[in-house]
């Protein structure tokens, strides 16, 4: 990974469509895959209890920035603006407010002082965003889109792995391909950047099962510090992690008939909101659901 920075068009290729919000059976995600590598109760607890989770400032401003980019790339490229970003930005929170009562729920109402100042925070993360790169030139091909691929199972393995995630940008120009994630987050300091190699690594090798070419650089946009990472993935190393990934959904499928996902305290417990139903922190927890769709 090198430190560097960072590319109109909404036609996705066929196996890229927009994002959905229905519910949808386990498959790997960056985060789940993730999650089940630091703690397969957690993993449990997201990806198949599904338990609620609070909601926080952060996190929701990292949503409206995305949506504002979102919209951003669909007009046409000489009207992204800096400008046009911040007149975005009103519009994109009414909308999500209106979505997500508990994204509304963190501020008393529309005048709110910490709304405003939430607002600029918001704002400051655009800016950032335009000290990256000039989004008037960048030739992106598909914007907050689902991606859904298949890795082919390995001997041993308990079938194929099914992969997904959302791709926040992926260009395809005089460049070649690239995978564009926006982060609105700061950099990770010494000691983090593995979970931010895995998270490439898992775009890299989605984009080749289903482009058939692995992306010729992805790109971590950090918007808070002006910083982007790059990645240029290599194929022996995606073929090495594609077998990290088998390896991971073959120990969560046979885990799945009996709902065996065992705690692992750890660093992940730092910031885990299922500490009262956690075993290793004296809760219990809620009734295994089985697995979903029935069938493990
Ligand atoms: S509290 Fe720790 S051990 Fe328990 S589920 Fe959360 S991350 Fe896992």
């Amino acid at each position: 990974m090198t430190v560097e920075e960072p590319p109109p068009a909404r036609a996705a290729g066929p196996e890229v469509s927009p994002a959905a919000t229905a519910p949808r059976p386990p498959a790997l995600s960056p985060s789940r895959a993730s999650d089940f590598r630091r703690c397969p109760l957690l993993y449990r607890f997201r990806a198949v209890d599904r338990l609620p989770e609070p909601l926080s400032r952060a996190q929701v401003r990292g949503t409206l920035v995305h949506a504002v980019l979102e919209r951003l790339f669909a007009l046409d490229p000489a009207d992204r603006t800096p400008q046009a970003a911040r007149e975005l930005l009103g519009p994109c929170w009414d909308d999500l407010a209106a979505a997500e009562p508990a994204a509304a729920a963190l501020f008393t109402g529309p005048q709110d002082p910490q709304l405003a100042l939430w607002l600029d925070s918001a704002s400051a993360l655009l800016d950032g965003y335009f000290g990256l790169e000039d989004p008037a030139g960048v030739a992106a091909t598909a914007v907050e889109a689902r991606i859904e691929a298949t890795l082919p199972a390995a001997d041993g393995a308990t079938g194929p792995v099914p992969l997904r995630g959302i791709l926040d940008r992926l260009d395809d120009g005089p460049e070649g391909l690239r995978v564009v994630d926006y982060k609105t987050g700061r950099t990770p300091g010494e000691g983090y950047e593995s979970g931010v190699l895995f998270q490439l690594k898992f775009y890299a090798l989605a984009v080749l099962l289903t482009h058939g070419r692995a992306p010729d650089e992805l790109r971590l946009l950090y918007l808070a510090d002006g910083t982007a990472l790059t990645y240029r993935p290599d194929a022996g190393e995606l073929a090495r992690f594609g077998r990290l990934l088998d390896a991971v959904w073959t120990a969560i499928r046979l885990a799945a008939p009996t709902g065996d996902f065992r705690p692992q305290p750890g660093p992940a417990c730092r910031t885990c909101d299922h500490t009262a139903v956690c075993p290793a922190w004296g809760g219990t927890p809620p009734p295994y659901p089985g697995w979903p769709g029935g069938a493990a």
